[in-house]
C-alpha cells in the first residue's frame, strides 16, 4: 500500500482501484505513512500558517429536505431562525476585530433570503471590508443567481457535492435533488470566476470504498480550490438518527489523500471532525488541513443550527472561539495568520 501513496505524492493521481484499496485498508500504520507526507506537501506550500474563516450561520430556514441534516424542512423540532442584515454585518464588525478577512455566509436555502437581498448584503460586507474576502455557501440556485453574487462582489462559493456516486446521491436525497444539477451548479460557479470548494461526508449511510474513490476521482479532475470534508454525525430527528458516525480516523485518512492529490488545495480542518474526537481539529492539521473555521454567529442562535447532534463551540463567544483556537494550533506548533488566506499556486 505504500507505494501507491508514493506514487500520489509523485503524481498526484490514482486510478479509481488504487484509491479504494488504500481506503480499505487504512489503519494506524498506514495513516502515519500517509500524514508524514501530506503534512510536508502542505508545509512546502503554506508553511505553518493556519488560514481562518469567520464563520456565520446566517439562517436555518431550509427548503430542502436532505436525509441526513437537522436543518431539513420536515425537521419540526428544529427552532427556526434568520439574522437580519445588521446582524450579519455587526458578526463582521467583531470578525474583523478578532483578525478574520474572510467571512463564510453559510445556510439553509430559505427563500426569504432573495438575491437582491444577498446581493446587499455582500455589497455592504465588501464596501466596508475591501480587504476580506466572502464566500457565500448557500446551496443551489441558477447560474444567473450566482453571477449576481459574483457581481456584487463575492469571491468563494462552497456546495459540497455530498457523494460522486448518483445512486449513492439518491440515498441521501429526496428525489428532487440530483448529481447532476449538484454538479451543474458546481461548473457554473467554477466558469463565473469563484473559487470553488466541493465536498463530501465521510461515513454516511450506505457509503462503500468505492464511492469514496469516486470522490476522490471527482476531486482531481474538478480540481477545486476548496475541499470541505467531516465526518457524517446523525441528528436525532433525521430518518437517519440512528445510523452510525463516520470515524476520525478515516476521516483524517481522506484529509491526508486529498492534501496529496491536490496539493495547494484550501482544506479545512472542520467543527465536525472537533465533534467526534476532541482533537480532531489539530489531528486534521497534523493529516494535511490548512483552514479552521471558527464561528462568528451570536451565541443566541449558535445552538439553532444542528446538522447534527452534540455540535461543539455552541456556548463560547466569537472572540473565545477565535483564542481557543490560537491556543490549539500553537499547542501543535502552526500559527494563525491575519490575511484573506487565497489558494496558492504549486
Ligand atoms: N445549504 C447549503 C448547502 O446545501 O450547501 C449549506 C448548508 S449545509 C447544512 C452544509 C453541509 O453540512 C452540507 O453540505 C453537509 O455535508 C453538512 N451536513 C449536513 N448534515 C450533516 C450531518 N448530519 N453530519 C455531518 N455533516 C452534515
Amino acid at each position: 500500500m505504500k507505494n501507491l501513496i508514493d506514487k500520489l505524492e509523485k503524481q498526484h493521481c490514482l486510478q479509481k482501484d488504487e484509491y479504494a484499496s488504500l481506503i480499505r485498508n487504512c489503519d494506524p500504520g498506514l495513516s502515519e505513512y500517509l500524514f508524514e507526507k501530506s503534512r510536508n506537501i502542505r508545509h512546502e506550500i503554506y508553511g505553518h500558517d493556519i488560514y481562518i474563516r469567520g464563520l456565520i450561520e446566517f439562517t436555518n430556514y431550509c427548503k430542502n429536505d436532505c436525509l441526513y441534516c437537522g436543518i431539513r424542512r420536515s425537521n419540526k423540532n428544529a427552532q427556526r431562525y434568520r439574522l437580519t442584515k445588521e446582524e450579519i454585518l455587526s458578526c463582521c464588525e467583531n470578525g474583523y476585530s478578532l483578525g478574520f478577512r474572510t467571512f463564510v455566509l453559510q445556510g439553509g436555502e430559505d427563500p426569504f433570503f432573495t438575491d437582491d437581498r444577498i446581493c446587499e448584503i455582500v455589497e455592504e460586507i465588501k464596501k466596508k471590508y475591501p480587504d476580506c474576502a466572502v464566500t457565500l455557501s448557500i446551496g443551489e440556485k441558477s447560474r444567473e443567481s450566482y453571477q449576481r453574487y459574483f457581481d456584487s462582489g463575492a469571491d468563494r462559493y462552497l456546495l459540497r457535492h455530498e457523494t460522486a456516486d448518483p445512486v449513492h446521491y439518491s440515498r441521501l436525497h429526496p428525489p428532487e435533488l440530483t448529481l447532476e444539477k449538484r454538479m451543474r451548479c458546481l461548473y457554473d460557479l467554477r466558469d463565473i470566476g469563484y473559487q470553488v470548494g466541493c465536498g463530501f461526508m465521510v461515513g454516511s449511510p450506505f457509503q462503500t470504498e468505492e464511492n469514496l474513490a469516486e470522490d476522490m476521482i471527482f476531486i482531481q479532475q474538478f480540481r477545486p480550490d476548496m475541499v470541505g470534508i467531516g465526518p457524517f454525525i446523525p441528528q436525532k430527528d433525521t430518518p437517519f438518527g440512528e445510523m452510525e458516525s463516520g470515524t476520525a480516523g478515516l476521516t483524517l485518512f481522506m484529509l491526508g489523500l486529498i492534501r496529496l492529490a491536490l496539493p495547494c488545495v484550501l482544506l479545512p480542518s472542520t467543527t465536525a471532525l472537533g465533534t467526534i474526537d476532541p482533537r480532531g481539529r489539530e489531528k486534521g492539521i497534523l493529516a494535511g488541513a490548512n483552514v479552521v473555521m471558527p464561528n462568528l454567529s451570536p451565541v443566541s442562535v449558535r445552538k439553532k443550527y444542528l446538522l447534527y447532534d452534540n455540535k461543539i463551540c455552541t456556548g463560547d463567544e466569537a472572540a473565545e472561539c477565535r483564542n481557543c483556537m490560537q491556543t490549539r494550533m500553537r499547542s501543535i506548533g502552526y500559527d494563525v495568520t491575519v490575511c484573506r488566506g487565497d489558494r496558492k499556486n504549486f
